[in-house]
């Protein structure tokens, strides 16, 4: 008879590229183990990190300092720390935090049953940071799973200067095209309706394979395959976005109309010394044909505030640039120095209360632009993947709009996981509030969004 599977819990911190990565840890330690969401039961507790700022990294330092209650009362519980900390850190993190058993960075998911095995009979704490490509195993999806994160490639050798996935991630690597659409080929097969391929930019995919393939040939290989309603992708460097990826927007069907284009900065001075490899003009001239190519696209995008000497003008030439693209959304963050990045060693660092109030105000302009993009929903009948169940409500649904805003309506559960069709009542900030269209079959074929509006 199997022995019962020992509990895992996950935490993960950082974007969907950290998300994909601990989906991928849950998968190669299935044998031994099942996932679970309370942290208590865990037998194995291993932290995902991000190291793209401080903040982000000092979150998981305060996380490791509570886990040693935790660790006191269930001396048999494996606790790991993996992702661009652990790859950056490495042995130092033990040092820091002796109750530590377990240290693996972004190369080593692959070997972790092992590394685990080995940390359960060995009183040594075991570190694995290797640098190195770690082949895919390939993924088993569960079924009942509509929504898949696909890594295509892993690095980046970009080099921007405030940045450190270079360092931690190492350079850039593409997975071959067969392997990904045999992968997406599975999770279709297992009733799947949404893929998202993942790379820090996708835009160089195929760069270096030994039959070099471009990024528009692959979503043209991944788009026709059965079953596949909606796609997306992120993310996409500006400076690579290639008129045919452009124009792949009007005629792939089930590629969803958005895009997150993160330009970072409006001031040419501080693209430069970002060394992003664009300016202000040509981000707005391709912004102009991606809206002429799908007339309703939703754009996204990444600012920085205070990167090194940046002046008011600049950061006056970023708002300037905000609403001349009119963004959907915008994340935005306090310019954060790294280990290594050529941007820490700039002189003319600015202050953080400086930083803070610029950030304010950019978001208050960015609320501003949602808000609108929200209202011009309004009255509109939409298709909404369901994702959950809302947790404020057990008769309220959340979903996404192919246009990737966040719907919330009420409906039964057995709409989860389904396409739905909705119509648009409310506008908020962070969401729209709709009505399903119980009656409605879902629109013929897929369109741009904005013709749907009755
Ligand atoms: N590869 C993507 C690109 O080129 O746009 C982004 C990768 S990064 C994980 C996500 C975002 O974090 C970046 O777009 C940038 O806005 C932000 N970021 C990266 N390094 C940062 C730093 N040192 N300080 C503040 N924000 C940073
Ligand atoms: Fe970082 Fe630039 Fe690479 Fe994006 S493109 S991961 S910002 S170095």
């Amino acid at each position: 008879m199997a022995l019962p599977k020992k509990k895992l819990f996950i935490k993960t911190f950082g974007c969907q590229m950290n998300v994909a990565d601990s989906q991928q840890m849950a998968q190669v330690l299935a044998d031994d183990f099942e996932v679970t969401e309370r942290p208590e039961e865990a037998d194995l507790y291993l932290i995902n990190t991000c190291a793209i700022r401080h903040k982000a990294e000092a979150k998981v330092q305060s996380l490791l300092g509570s886990l040693k209650a935790l660790k006191q009362r269930r001396p048999q519980l494996i606790l790991g720390v993996g992702g661009c900390v652990a790859q950056r850190q490495g042995e130092q993190l033990l040092t820091a935090v002796p109750h530590l058993d377990l240290v693996f960075g972004t190369h080593g998911i692959y070997r972790l049953p092992q590394l685990v095995r080995r940390a359960a009979y060995r009183p040594v704490a075991q570190v694995e940071t290797a640098a190195g490509l770690a082949p895919s195993p390939r993924r088993h999806w569960a079924p009942g799973q509509v929504q898949a994160l696909v890594t295509i490639m892993q690095g980046c050798d970009n080099f921007c200067t405030f940045c450190v996935v270079p360092y931690v991630r190492g350079r850039e690597y593409s997975r071959p095209p067969g392997e990904i659409a045999a992968e997406v080929a599975d999770f279709l097969a297992a009733g799947g309706k949404e893929v998202t391929l993942l790379g820090q930019n996708v835009n160089s995919y195929g760069r270096g394979l030994p039959q070099p393939i471009t990024f528009p040939e692959l979503l043209r290989r991944i788009g026709p395959l059965p079953g596949l309603a909606r796609l997306r992708f992120t993310t996409s460097h500006p400076r690579d976005l290639s008129p045919e990826l452009m124009a792949a927007f009007g005629e792939l069907a089930p590629l969803c109309e958005h895009l997150h284009l993160p330009v970072q900065s409006g001031s040419d001075r501080i693209l430069e010394a970002m060394h992003r490899g664009y300016g202000s003009r040509e981000y707005l001239e391709k912004v102009a044909v991606l809206r002429r190519a799908c007339p309703g696209l939703s754009l996204t995008t990444d600012l920085i505030v205070g990167f090194p000497g940046e002046s008011e003008a600049d950061f006056q030439a970023t708002l300037d640039l905000m609403t001349a693209a009119a963004f959907d959304q915008a994340f935005s963050f306090k310019y954060s120095p790294r280990p290594q990045t050529r941007a820490a060693t700039f002189a003319d660092q600015v202050s953080e209360g400086v930083k803070t109030e610029r950030l304010q105000r950019l978001q208050t302009l960015q609320e501003k632009f949602t808000l609108k993009a929200h209202e011009r929903l309004v009255g509109q009948r939409r298709e909404v993947l369901v994702e959950k169940l809302s947790k404020r409500s057990p008769e309220q649904l959340c979903g996404r709009l192919r246009t990737n805003q966040v719907v919330n309506f009420s409906g039964p559960p057995e709409l989860v996981g389904r396409l739905v069709q909705v119509r648009i009542e409310q506008a908020h900030p962070h969401s729209l509030k709709g009505r399903w269209l119980a009656d409605r079959p879902p629109a013929e074929g897929h369109h741009p969004e904005g013709a749907q509006g009755e």
